[in-house]
C-alpha cells in the first residue's frame, strides 16, 4: 500500500474575522515551503464568513493550502434557517469538512446519527469528511475509551462504501485534551488511533483501514508535534488553539 500522506488541519473555531483570516493565511504561506507541501497536506478551517475571502486568496496567490469548513448541514437545500449546505461549500472549493467535533456534539446536541448523516452528505458533495471521535475524562477513567471511540467510528461510517471510508479522515480527539493544555501521551494517542484503524478494518476492510488517515487532536503544539507524528497510526493532527497563530501552525507542519 502507498504510504499515507500526513494531514495537518487548523480548526480556527469561532476566531478570526475575514481580515484576520487573510493575514493569517498570508503569514502561513510565507512560512511554508514547497518541501512542506510535498511532505504534508495542510488545511485551514475558518468560520463560514471567511471562506470566500480565503478561497480567493489561495487561488490568486496559488497557495497549496486546502480550504476546510468546521461543520455543515446534511441536506442539500431547504428550510433550515441559519444552516449551510454541503454543495455550497463544494462551490467554494472546500476540500475538507469537519463532522462531529466534540463541541458540536456537546454544545449543539449532535448525535452519532446526525454526525453520520453529515459525513454521508459531505461525501455525496465530493468533499472529504474529517470525522471527530473521542472520549470524556470520566469515560477514560471508567475504562470506557475503547467502547466509546469504536462506537463513534462505527456509527459515523454507517452506510459508506469501503473506498469512501478509505478516502476520508478520522480525528481522534480525547475531549479532556481539547483546549486544556493537557495532551495524551504519544503512547496513549497511538493506542487509541490503532483502535480506530482496527475498527475501520472491521467495518470497511483492510484496504480502507490502510488508506484512511487518522489525526490526533488535543493541545497539539510545536513542542509536542514530533513525538505524536512519530507514532505509526497517527497520520496528522487536528489543531485548535495553536492554529490561530501562523508561526505556531507552520512550526507544527514543519515538525519533521
Ligand atoms: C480541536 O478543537 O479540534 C482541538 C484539538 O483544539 P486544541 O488544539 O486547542 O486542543
Amino acid at each position: 500500500p502507498e504510504p499515507r500522506k500526513p494531514l495537518i488541519s487548523g480548526n480556527w473555531k469561532m476566531h478570526h474575522n475575514h481580515f484576520e483570516a487573510i493575514q493569517t493565511v498570508q503569514k502561513l504561506a510565507y512560512r511554508l515551503t514547497k518541501d512542506d507541501y510535498e511532505a504534508v497536506d495542510v488545511s485551514v478551517h475558518p468560520p463560514f464568513t471567511d471562506l470566500r475571502s480565503i478561497q480567493t486568496l489561495l487561488q490568486s496567490e496559488e497557495i497549496p493550502v486546502a480550504l476546510g469548513a468546521q461543520n455543515c448541514h446534511w441536506e442539500e437545500k431547504g428550510a433550515f434557517t441559519g444552516e449551510v449546505a454541503p454543495p455550497m461549500l463544494a462551490k467554494l472549493d472546500v476540500t475538507y469538512v469537519i463532522a462531529g467535533h466534540s463541541e458540536r456534539r456537546e454544545l449543539f446536541g449532535e448525535t452519532d446519527d446526525v454526525v453520520n448523516q453529515k459525513v454521508r452528505a459531505i461525501v455525496k458533495s465530493e468533499m472529504t469528511p474529517i470525522l471527530c471521535v473521542g472520549e470524556t475524562l470520566e469515560e477514560r477513567e471508567a475504562g470506557g475509551t475503547e467502547d466509546k471511540v469504536s462506537g463513534q467510528v462505527r456509527a459515523g461510517l454507517a452506510g459508506l462504501k469501503a473506498e469512501q471510508v478509505g478516502a476520508m479522515v478520522i480525528a481522534y480527539e480525547p475531549i479532556w485534551a481539547i483546549g486544556t493544555g493537557r495532551t495524551a501521551t504519544p503512547d496513549d494517542a497511538q493506542a487509541t488511533c490503532a483502535l480506530v484503524r482496527a475498527t475501520v478494518r472491521e467495518v470497511a476492510g483492510g484496504d480502507a483501514a490502510e488508506a484512511v488517515r487518522i489525526q490526533y487532536g488535543g493541545s497539539v503544539k510545536p513542542g509536542n508535534a514530533a513525538e505524536l507524528m512519530a507514532q505509526p497510526d497517527i497520520d496528522g493532527a487536528l489543531v485548535g488553539g495553536a492554529s490561530l497563530d501562523a508561526d505556531d501552525f507552520a512550526r507544527i507542519v514543519q515538525w519533521r
